[in-house]
């Protein structure tokens, strides 16, 4: 949990709940890193717990797990997933932007 009357990040949340495949993830109870960008925080903040997250997926067992199930997830993926940040600020849903 990132705090009281939160939810999870989706990453540990797919770890405890929904993904067998994340089964033994090392982002288990530190969603608080892997969040996209945090109230009140600088974007030299957001970068440098990103970095900090993607640590933490360099020893994770389940990473290509974790990678596939981003994938699928698409655009709902946000915050730190597999070492990378998806989604940066892109609110879920919203259509991305198409070349004409
Ligand atoms: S690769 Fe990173 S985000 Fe994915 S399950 Fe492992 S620690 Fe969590």
């Amino acid at each position: 949990m990132t705090g009281k009357g939160k939810w999870p990040a989706a990453p540990e949340l797919l770890a405890n709940l929904f993904d067998e495949r994340l089964v033994g993830a090392a982002c288990v109870g530190r969603a608080n890193l892997f969040d996209d960008h945090r109230h009140g925080e600088d974007e030299q903040q957001t970068a440098d717990r990103h970095a900090e997250a993607a640590r933490i997926c360099g020893r994770c067992p389940v990473r290509d797990q974790c990678d596939t199930a981003a994938a699928e997830l698409d655009r709902a993926a946000s915050g730190v997933w597999a070492g990378r940040v998806r989604n940066a600020g892109r609110p879920i849903g919203r259509p991305p932007r198409v070349a004409s």
